[in-house]
């Protein structure tokens, strides 16, 4: 990355949509702008980024380079808290200098936001990579303890495989720092990709991306919404379904998961919030032609 690519300060906006009787808050780690395309995108330049000019300005700026998220979702029911994909943490040693040892404020915006840990009843991971665990756990005197300490944190056995494994050869230690002292804490429930979660929260196995990667229905008062981990990363890909993501495992699984759930999401009018879907992340789905539009609810 350039030095013209940093995170900007949460935005402090408190960002929340309301599905049937429940809740859904963004609760935002870190938004970066201006990030060349290709960097997430590869073979995608600018000038490709701009053939989409309903992107500018929330989710590309005008030179074509494009602005992403990470953020955990909250999803308040009657009688249960849910939290999903709690970002990427602090003191962590990872490859990524932008997410390296960092100090972000996402515990104080998580407080700001009305929240605190132990309300937590319920963490879902729609998978493993280091920017959906983190906040699980956090350093205390030398060590990594649970953060959540009331939830269930729920996990694919074919996703739990795939993080040990990457702990092997990345230089990274996901597993080791976020997964394992989850588990050895006895917080840890290995769930099917397809499982009802009970209240209209549904887990759909959508791999591609990751092999035990999965996304969040929530069905409430006749109205439906859709948290989609990274089976889409930017908006950008909604009406270019074809285009892979960097770090995507199984490109022609990601892409046909992408598309299968792009249709679904617009068939069932579903509010869709984009987990690293920047500015305004949740929209509605339109049909745009052979592909999709991201029309976000502002
Ligand atoms: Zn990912
Ligand atoms: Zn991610």
């Amino acid at each position: 990355m350039t030095t013209s690519e940093r995170a900007t300060p949460a935005p402090t906006l408190r960002q929340q949509w309301t599905v049937g009787d429940a809740t859904i808050v963004s609760v935002v780690e870190a938004e970066t702008a201006h990030i060349p395309p290709e960097f997430f995108f590869p073979g995608v330049d600018s000038a490709a980024m701009k053939e989409q000019p309903w992107l500018v300005p929330d989710f590309v700026d005008e030179h074509g380079n494009i602005t992403l998220r990470v953020q955990a979702i909250v999803i308040d029911q009657p009688g249960r808290r849910v939290l999903v994909d709690p970002c990427v943490g602090n003191d962590k040693v990872r490859m990524l200098p932008f997410w390296n040892q960092q100090s972000f404020p996402f515990m104080e915006n998580f407080a700001a936001a009305g929240f605190d840990a132990e309300s937590i009843d319920l963490v879902v991971h729609t998978h493993l990579h280091a920017d959906h665990v983190g906040w699980d756990t956090h350093l205390l005197d030398g060590a990594w303890v649970p953060t959540f300490t009331s939830a269930r944190h729920l996990y694919t056995e074919a996703e739990l495989e795939f993080c040990r494994q990457a702990d092997e050869t990345s230089g990274e230690g996901v597993y080791g720092d976020s997964v394992a002292p989850i588990v050895a804490a006895g917080l840890a429930d290995i769930v099917d990709g397809n499982t009802d979660l009970g209240d209209g929260l549904r887990l759909e196995s959508t791999p591609g991306h990751t092999p035990g990667h999965v996304s969040l229905w929530l069905e409430s008062g006749g109205e439906t919404a859709l948290i989609t981990g990274d089976f889409v990363h930017h908006p950008a890909q909604c009406g270019q379904p074809s285009w892979l993501e960097v770090g995507d495992q199984d490109a022609k699984m990601a892409e046909a998961t992408r598309r299968r759930m792009l249709a679904r999401a617009a068939e069932l009018d579903a509010l869709f919030v984009g987990t690293h879907f920047p500015t305004h992340p949740a929209g509605r789905i339109t049909r745009d032609g052979s592909a999709w539009r991201f029309v976000p609810v502002t």
